[in-house]
């Protein structure tokens, strides 16, 4: 895999891992729903797939523009390898943005 399909992994990993936390909150509620142990969390429990499923969706949403607004050009890009700059972090030496494809700092 290229340096760009990490990119794209890493774009989508939040996404993938709260999809990864409602497939497993949804076995857990239905594998532990006839415990006695267990029985009183499973009404909590239930609240969490429906929550990651949202959440997945809102960075899957979230990931997909990011990406798109680079391919059309109408994002900053990475002067050394042309690749997408991810939010705005403060540091200590100034603001700047990290390449999402090569992990270089651009300054602002
Ligand atoms: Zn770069």
């Amino acid at each position: 895999m290229n340096r760009y399909g990490w990119m794209v992994v890493r774009a989508y990993l939040p996404a993938l891992i709260a999809l990864a936390l409602a497939v497993l909150a949804m076995l857990w509620t239905s594998l532990f729903n006839h415990s006695a142990s267990l029985n009183g969390l499973v009404p909590y429990a239930k609240w969490i797939p429906p929550f990651a499923l949202l959440a997945a969706l809102v960075a899957g949403l979230i990931s997909t523009l990011r990406l798109w607004r680079w391919k059309s050009g109408k994002t900053a890009r990475c002067r050394g390898c042309e690749g997408p700059l991810g939010r705005l972090h403060h540091g200590p030496k100034g603001d700047y943005r990290k390449c999402m494809a090569c992990g270089g700092k651009q300054q602002v």
